[in-house]
């Protein structure tokens, strides 16, 4: 028996051959003298090429993994318009040096730079500007890139994975991933979690290309590779694997179950999503509805703003789809970590603090009426909801519905049909709307706790900073107060409030939402079934305040 040790990063156990994914680096050539406009517009096409790419590898891996996976393809894009990275090359090309040789450079001032920090999580983002430079290369040299291609089944060896290489594989065929290098905070860690591949990094030399083909188990729990294994851990690997094969066995049936517990308490797990074509997982997984439709993303992939038009078809589309399930449906959330290029914003100091969401529809009222008028004429086509995000004042929402109002008395004007009973909520996600819930219940159809930020804002940590670690703490007794006296005030209103932040698809949270009162979980559709499977084993009455102790 042989076994190599490295970190667990994802959990489950994987049995298959192993298989050495190698990667043959392209020699870029230097040349100067080129013609520096021709340059610069090569640049600007890949890198438009390589965001859109970046765009349906988002969506992908929104797909099958959420927002975190999702992430960080949105970061990559981010990073093709970073000043350092982008302006190192663009400079080059003014020079006359060749595209390639421009990209090859700021990437290793950019890795170089990055490699220098302190902190370990940004040394890690040294892989991020490597990725995405040899995606540039590839696009400019027209190289067809890694060949990604599993003919079967393997546990994939490598030193390690990009983002857009793990995206890129034939889930079907990949068994298991096993890194030399890496850590918990690596891509291929963050990815493997969210799409549920088992996983262990770091393995260091001893996973050796001399294993190629060899059959072997991987244990994502104990970060064991495991090779001709002895009758007793082969035993257990057994056990292991029948007892993940019992609980996906189990998870499939849940799909057409109803969301309530053992007692008869309903908890709907509805879904997040960020563009149409999402439903097709939503309905997959059997979520309830949508409990939050994130509408920027239509801008954040766009050149221009979509028009009213775009709009309603992408809305109608959903509603649709959805039949009578509810679909909430978000208004503008950009600003912060959310830039979109076709709605250039000024530079902000703090932009988490700045002009962002709701303040910005309010402030440019034909962005928002567009969006308003698109939803409306959806309406008629399903059963929609209305969100408004960062909300903190009364007079926000008041000024909200105002437009509303307008916006459907010029739809009647025009003879559009539209659903004049469509609800009106907010998102729950700042300290100051916590502590207004009473008086914002009242204006409201319904509250959604957005706990990505009502975490950022009440324990004053950026959810962007991971080198945060503890302190940025979702569970933190302070955010589940707030959490509390949102549900409260939202009852007390007589109104349903639903929670669809990440926090909302951990099942061994289920018995704090029941405690709290939850309604609604809207969560990735691929975290609906296990979320399921925890409020059909639960017990509401046996869900008290007092065993949360808040
Ligand atoms: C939240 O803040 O929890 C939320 C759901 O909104 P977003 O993550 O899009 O800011
Ligand atoms: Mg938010």
């Amino acid at each position: 028996m042989k076994i190599i040790r490295g970190r667990g990063v994802s959990r489950g156990v994987a049995q298959g051959p192993v298989h050495f994914f190698l990667r043959t680096g392209t020699a870029v050539e230097r040349r100067q003298g080129c013609d520096p406009q021709g340059e610069q517009a090569r640049l600007k096409a890949a890198r438009l090429e390589a965001a859109r790419n970046l765009q349906s590898m988002a969506r992908r891996a929104r797909e099958q993994g959420g927002d975190e996976a999702a992430a960080l393809f949105e970061a990559h894009c981010v990073l093709l318009k970073d000043q350092d990275f982008a302006g190192t090359m663009d400079l080059l090309a003014a020079r006359g040096f060749n595209a390639e040789y421009a990209v090859a450079q700021a990437e290793e001032q950019c890795a170089a730079m990055l490699a220098a920090m302190d902190d370990p999580y940004i040394q890690a983002r040294a892989a991020d500007v490597h990725d995405v430079a040899g995606q540039l290369l590839n696009l400019l040299t027209g190289a067809a890139g890694p060949d990604l291609d599993l003919q079967t089944p393997v546990i994939l060896c490598a030193d390690d994975l990009s983002p857009s290489e793990t995206i890129r594989l034939d889930r079907s065929k990949l068994l298991a991933i096993a890194t030399r290098e890496g850590s918990d905070s690596s891509h291929t860690a963050i990815l493997a979690r969210t799409l549920g591949i088992p996983a262990v990094c770091g393995l260091g030399d001893s996973l050796s290309e001399a294993l190629e083909g060899r059959q072997a188990f991987l244990v994502g729990d104990t970060g064991e590779l495991i090779f001709d294994p002895d009758r007793e851990t082969l035993a257990s690997l057994r056990a292991r694997q029948d007892q993940q094969a019992r609980r996906c066995s189990r998870l499939a049936h849940m799909a057409d179950q109803e969301d309530i517990t053992r007692d008869g308490r309903r908890l709907q797990v509805c879904c997040n999503i960020a563009s149409p074509e999402d439903v097709q997982a939503v309905l997959a997984n059997g979520g309830r509805g949508v409990g939050l439709f994130r509408t920027e993303f239509l801008y954040l992939a766009a050149r221009d703003c979509p028009d009213e038009q775009t709009q309603f078809a992408a809305y109608k589309q959903v509603l649709q789809a959805m039949g009578e399930r509810r679909v909430v449906i978000r208004t503008l959330d950009i600003g912060a970590d959310k830039q979109a290029s076709c709605l250039p914003l000024p530079r902000e100091e703090n932009p988490a603090l700045g002009m962002r969401a709701i303040r910005l529809c309010l402030t440019r009222p034909q962005l928002f009426r567009t969006q308003l008028r698109a939803i409306y004429r959806a309406s008629a086509y399903g059963r929609a909801a209305i969100m408004f995000p960062m909300i903190t004042s009364p007079w926000e929402v008041a000024e909200c519905r105002r437009i509303c109002g307008e916006v459907m008395a010029e739809l009647t004007a025009e003879g559009i049909p539209f659903c004049r009973e469509t609800e009106v909520g907010i998102m729950v996600e700042t300290p100051a709307a916590v502590l207004m819930a009473p008086e914002l219940a009242k204006l409201a159809d319904f509250f959604s706790v957005g706990t990505n930020d009502l975490t950022q804002y009440t324990l004053a940590c950026d959810r962007q900073n991971s080198g945060l670690g503890p302190f940025f703490d979702p569970c933190h007794p302070a955010v589940l107060r707030a959490v509390k006296l949102a549900a409260d005030a939202a009852h007390q209103a007589g109104i349903w409030i639903g929670v669809c932040g990440e926090l909302a698809a951990d099942p061994a949270l289920v018995p704090t939402f029941l405690a709290l009162g939850i309604d609604e979980l809207s969560v990735a559709p691929g975290a609906v079934l296990p979320l399921r499977a925890a409020i059909r084993e639960s017990t509401a009455g046996d869900c008290t305040l007092e065993r949360l102790a808040l």
